[in-house]
């Protein structure tokens, strides 16, 4: 089992990735596999791809599959989320009975330059209620022409955990995925069970907050996707003073848990309808 590498103090001083070639080979491998892409006009030098898939419910042909958010790379110092969405885009290995939508780097401009925010210095996981920045007001135009969503998971690192862990938002109180995914990705990395992480309480690396989006002004991505899109997201947390290979491998497996578990639970939900302001 990896170890802590002792060398991300006060900041990520890890691996970088060139992150326009990661961006290339998620398309690559998306088109080889029969998915659509899209991209998501920035500005006139940036754009952010977000690529597709329709499932196929194969039970019942006319059902309307359960449909699936995933994003990474919101923030330019955390490379294990666009590195585990090529390796998910690759392998390929997608339950049939889901609808994917796939946005594999959020702040391309952030990886350029090694640093959590873009290329104004504005941390765009602050940005989704009132966004300045133009990658988040994009992000958001995009995804309110998308439909609501039956799970949104959107994958980070953190380079001051001990561990993997996780934010379970699920107002709804539905089956829990949360302990799940962190017990499969004990098999490959170790999962910080600090009683508090962030300053919130964690049972076991699962952080459920209570919090009212309402009463935050600086949303984060799974604040809006909650509010508007999702009635339960996950946001997975990679400890980055580990290992880089590690890390990929804690994302790659809490996702495919996570898409794996979904199908299976008793309601096989949908949101009603898309409620986007
Ligand atoms: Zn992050």
């Amino acid at each position: 089992m990896p170890r802590r590498l002792g060398k991300n103090l006060n900041g990520y001083f890890g691996e970088r990735i060139e992150v326009a070639t990661v961006l290339r080979d998620c398309l690559a491998a998306a088109r080889t596999n029969g998915w659509s892409a899209e991209d998501i006009p920035v500005n006139e030098n940036l754009s952010l791809p977000a690529l597709m898939r329709r499932g196929r419910v194969i039970s019942s042909p006319g059902a309307e599959p359960p449909r699936v958010y995933l994003s990474a790379g919101i923030h330019g110092d955390e490379p294990a989320g666009p590195l585990a969405m090529r390796q998910l885009l690759r392998e390929n290995r997608w339950p049939q009975g889901l609808s994917l939508w796939l946005c594999p780097c959020l702040n391309p401009d952030g990886f350029a330059r090694n640093r959590r925010e873009n290329a104004a210095g504005a941390d765009l996981n602050r940005q989704y209620l009132n966004p300045q920045a133009a990658e988040t007001a994009a992000h958001i135009a995009w995804l309110e022409r998308q439909p609501a969503f039956d799970l949104c998971l959107c994958l980070h690192e953190d380079w001051e955990a001990h561990g993997f862990y996780l934010y379970e938002l699920n107002p709804d109180n539905r089956p829990s995925l949360g302990r799940e995914i962190v017990r499969r990705v004990a098999r490959v990395c170790p999962i910080d069970t600090s009683p508090t992480i962030e300053g919130r309480v964690a049972t076991e690396g699962v952080i459920r907050p209570t919090l009212d989006p309402r009463d935050r002004p600086q949303w984060p991505e799974s604040f809006y996707l909650l509010t508007h899109k999702t009635r339960l997201s996950y946001t997975l947390e990679a400890p980055s003073d580990f290992a880089l290979a590690a890390r990929v491998a804690a994302l790659v497996i809490g996702v495919n848990t996570a898409l794996a578990l979904l199908p299976l639970r008793p309601e096989n939900p949908h949101p009603p309808g898309n409620h986007c302001p």
